[in-house]
């Protein structure tokens, strides 16, 4: 087939990065250099692979669509620096190809939430992420307390890595043109977390529990874990998304 050819598919988030100016930004963020190993999620017609494939020793492409996969095999057939995946990133095992230095993308959209997740799982073995997706998103990810985007995912970000939204990207630079707006944003995974947490599930659990009644002050939110004992340990009128990291660790040590 050839790549003109290729009709998006929305059920895969298929948006095509198609403005060069945007495309040769993205790749300096990324900032590829000759000894790494750099994972492509999602690399559809190659807008971002084009350039890497020329400033990288290892470069890995995993792509759901099998139609894409087929092209992208065949391009680089010869080049013994790429290689490619055709499966699902979220299904696909990651340990095949861990350690790497970057994982980047411009993610489809729908998934991205549940990628980010996964990396946050292997961040001992993902030294940095440079990723396009949605710009609300990236605006929850970088959310600070007492704001309205701060949520679950903004306190796990700030938890696993320091999250850094670098640019926001226009919607006519992608075709078909999605109906959200995007952001690059880089990740930088902490190999080792600020605290000892035995119990990450737990520690999840107190976050997402808090934020499941965002209105409601913590003693009601929080009531399944919360004892009379507890009563002057936390401030318990305060709400879910006045509490920075380290007061839901304080909640862990608490409660564990
Ligand atoms: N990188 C290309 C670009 O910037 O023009 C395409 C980006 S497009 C937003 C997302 C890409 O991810 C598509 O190529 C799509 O087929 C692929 N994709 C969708 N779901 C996927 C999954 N679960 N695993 C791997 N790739 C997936």
């Amino acid at each position: 087939m050839n790549p003109n050819e290729h009709i998006a598919k929305k059920s895969l988030g298929q948006n095509f990065l198609i403005d060069k100016n945007i495309i040769l930004k993205i790749i300096k963020y990324i900032d590829p250099k000759m000894d790494e190993t750099i994972v492509e999620i999602g690399p559809g017609l190659g807008a971002l692979t084009n350039y890497l494939a020329e400033s990288v020793n290892n470069l890995l492409l995993i792509e759901y669509d099998t139609e894409l996969a087929k092209l992208l095999k065949n391009k680089y057939l010869e080049s013994e620096n790429v290689s490619v995946i055709e499966g699902d990133i979220l299904k696909v095992d990651w340990e095949q190809f861990l350690p790497i230095d970057k994982m980047i993308g411009n993610l489809p959209y729908n998934i991205s939430s549940q990628i980010i997740i996964k990396m946050f799982q292997y961040r001992e073995r993902i030294k940095s992420s440079l990723i396009t997706i949605q710009k609300e998103f990236a605006e929850r990810l970088v959310a600070k307390p007492r704001s309205k985007k701060y949520g679950i995912l903004s306190v796990y970000s700030k938890l696993y890595c320091d999250a850094k939204l670098l640019y926001k990207i226009p919607n006519q630079v992608f075709r078909p043109i999605p109906k959200v707006e995007s952001a690059v944003v880089e990740l930088k995974f902490h190999k080792k977390l600020k605290y000892k947490i035995d119990n990450l599930d737990f520690f999840h659990k107190i976050i997402r529990t808090a934020f499941n009644q965002r209105r409601k002050q913590l003693k009601n939110s929080l009531g399944v874990f919360y004892k009379e004992e507890y009563k002057d340990k936390f401030d318990w009128k305060l709400r879910a998304e006045a509490i920075d990291l380290d007061g839901y660790y304080e909640l862990y040590k608490l409660f564990s």
